[in-house]
This record gives C-alpha cells, structure tokens and sequence, in this order.
C-alpha cells in the first residue's frame, strides 16, 4: 500500500493554467472619447428604452425562461427562420464558446485565420482543441484554399476583425462547399455594417452555424446578448451543452430588451447608417492624414501610418483622453483599430492626429 502523502502545496498542480483573452480599456474617467472595443456610439432604441421603463422587478423573483422563449421567437420571426434554428446566449462570447465545446470534437485541428479575433485561440485552449492558424495573405485576406485540407472545423468573422475586410457569398459557399463533413462558424457580428450575410446558405448547409450580436449595431453591449442561426440538428446540439453547463444564461431583462429591439427596424437602420457614412468619412480623412486604412465593412478601421510608430500613435491618443485599440501581434504592430464613433468624437479624434504629427 501507498503511504506516501502530498507536500503542502501541491494542490497548485491541480490548477488549470490558460493565457485569458484581454479585452479592451473601460475607462472610469469622465469625458474621454472611447473608440477602442467598437461598442455603439448612439443610445439603444427608444423602444428598448421603453420595455426597460414597464419592466415588472417583481418577475425578477423568478427563475427566467431557460428556454428563452420570447426572445427566440422575436429573433426567428425577424430572420425568417424556425424557433428550433436560434440558439441565444450571454453575448456572442457565449454563443461562440458553446460553439467550440459543441462542434469542435475531432482529432484534427480546427482552422481559423492568423489575424483574427483573439478570443478563438483562447476557446481553443480552454478547451483543448487542436488548433492551426491560417495566414492571411499579403494584404490582410483570407486565402479560402488554406481551408481545403482535412481539418476538424473552420471559424472566421466576415467581415473580419481587427481587419474590417468582408468576402462575398461566393467565398463563404467555396469554404462550405470543401468542408461539408465539419461545422463552419461564421462570426457575423459586424455584418450589418457591411456584406452579404451566410443566412442563405443555412437552406443547402446544414453543417453552417452563424452568430451574431447585439453588442455592435444594435447599441446594446452592456445587455449581453448573442445568438445563432444553424440547422435544428445544430442548435439542438448547442442546447444540450447548454443544459449541462448552466440552464439560465439569460437574465430576465436581457430576454425583454433583446425582443423590444428587433421591433424598432426604422432606428437600427438610422442607425447604422450614419456609422457607415462617418467609416466612409474617416476613411477619406485618415487617407488625407497620410494613412493606409483597410476597406472597411465594419464600425472600425484597422488604419496604419508609414511615419508614425502605431504604439506612439496609440499613446498620444490615450494621453490625451481618445481611446483606440492597439494590438501588439506580428504584422499588426503598426496599426490602430479605430471604432467610429459620433462624428464629432472623430472631428476630435484628426484634430488630435494632425497635433500627434507635430510633436511625435
Ligand atoms: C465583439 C465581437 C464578438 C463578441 O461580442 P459579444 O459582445 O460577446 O456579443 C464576437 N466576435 C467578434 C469578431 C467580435 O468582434
């Protein structure tokens, strides 16, 4: 028999270690122009306003809806699509974590783009799925061939982040078409900035699951609300895991404000409008500056200087109160990703520049 006993101490070992993903600055101080994690500069809709003002606190007192209902339906009937096709989650963070336990289960590793969102990787990890990056090409595209060999899935935003670039239907069909025996995530939460949406496809696709979020055009980070939209066998899947994590992800409010949302067409379209038309300002401008800004799709631009230092730059804006988003990996050392804001937080943002200019 054993006798041996643990050292103090060695319980350490049991810990699980992993590199967390690090999401951009939220700032505390007052007046400073926040243009770095590409939250929505105009207020939720009126009507979610609304909905929040008649919410009953004593409801609160309840568990939710685990099956989230309301929200569910809301989100069906606005994309057409069945109840058993929407999976809603705490964000798409959420949405897309779920995703990765779901889907991600074979020996072989799972293809996204080097340059991309940097929360795949961590999933990933987390989660112990072989993973292989994809390099974009020389001017920030993904090379759909790299995604023809046997692999254990594929994820990609379009349009994609901290790129802003979007590809068309035909790309997203041309990737589906070489990997019809895995799952394909499509991470569309920029795409009502931009592009066509993968929706259409789910009629041939079954194996294509796409997400979305409330966080970027619909003003409504601080809710946490993400869903997607796959084929019943998909979104089935999804639930289970779900189940066997945590029945109630969605607070009460969220499942209302999320419904009220999807009512107010004629705000989201105003509203996302004028931020495609201050993108397409700040590309021009920025161009005028003396900048290389990526064609955006998006409510950033992923923007680079040939004679000023992107970390410099980065710092200047911060010191003097505009945060943008800085990212130290290869290749993209040099580049700034700037969310659009109000068109007079960007006035304020190339005021800023032009003095950077003189003094760095
Ligand atoms: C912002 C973002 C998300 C996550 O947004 P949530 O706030 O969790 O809904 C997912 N994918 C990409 C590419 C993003 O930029």
């Amino acid at each position: 028999m054993n006798m041996e006993r643990n050292q103090a101490g060695d319980w350490r070992s049991c810990l699980r270690r992993v590199t967390p993903y690090v999401p951009g600055e939220q700032p505390k101080e007052q007046n400073i122009i926040k243009l770095n994690t590409n939250e929505n500069p105009y207020p939720p809709s009126p009507a979610v306003v609304q909905s929040l003002k008649q919410m009953d606190p004593v409801r609160l007192r309840l568990y939710p809806d685990p099956s989230c209902g309301t929200l569910t339906k809301a989100l069906a009937d606005y994309h057409g699509v069945g109840t058993d096709q929407v999976f809603v989650g705490v964000g798409s963070d959420d949405v897309l974590a779920m995703a990765f336990i779901t889907f991600f289960n074979s020996d072989r590793p799972v293809f996204f783009p080097d340059v991309t969102y940097s929360f795949y990787p961590v999933w990933a990890e987390l989660f112990q799925i072989p993973c292989e990056c994809k390099a974009l090409d020389e001017s920030f595209r993904i090379r759909s061939e790299d995604y023809y060999k046997a692999n254990g899935g594929v994820i990609f935003p379009n349009p994609n982040a901290p790129t802003g670039l979007v590809e068309p239907l035909s790309f997203i069909e041309d990737i589906l078409e070489h990997n019809r025996d895995v799952i394909v995530v499509v991470d569309e939460a920029y795409i009502d900035f931009g592009g066509q949406s993968a929706l259409p496809l789910l009629a041939r696709y079954e194996n294509l699951l796409v997400t979305r979020t409330y966080s970027k055009s619909r003003s409504m980070a601080g809710v946490r609300i993400g869903y997607a939209i796959g084929s019943p066998e998909l979104i089935r899947a999804m639930q289970d895991v779900k189940y066997s994590f945590n029945s109630y992800t969605m607070n009460q409010a969220a499942l209302e404000l999320g419904a009220a949302a999807l009512a107010d067409e004629a705000y989201f379209k105003m509203t996302t409008d004028r931020i495609v038309a201050t993108r397409n300002a700040a590309v021009r401008r920025l161009t005028e500056q003396g900048f290389h800004c990526l064609d955006s799709a998006a409510n950033f631009v992923f923007a680079t200087h040939p004679q000023y230092d992107g970390e410099k730059l980065f710092a200047y804006l911060r010191q003097h109160g505009i945060y943008v988003r800085h990212f130290n990996g290869p290749r993209i050392s040099q580049y700034l990703r700037i969310t659009v804001g109000l068109d007079e937080e960007m006035e304020r943002l190339y005021e800023t520049l032009e003095r950077a200019y003189g003094s760095l």
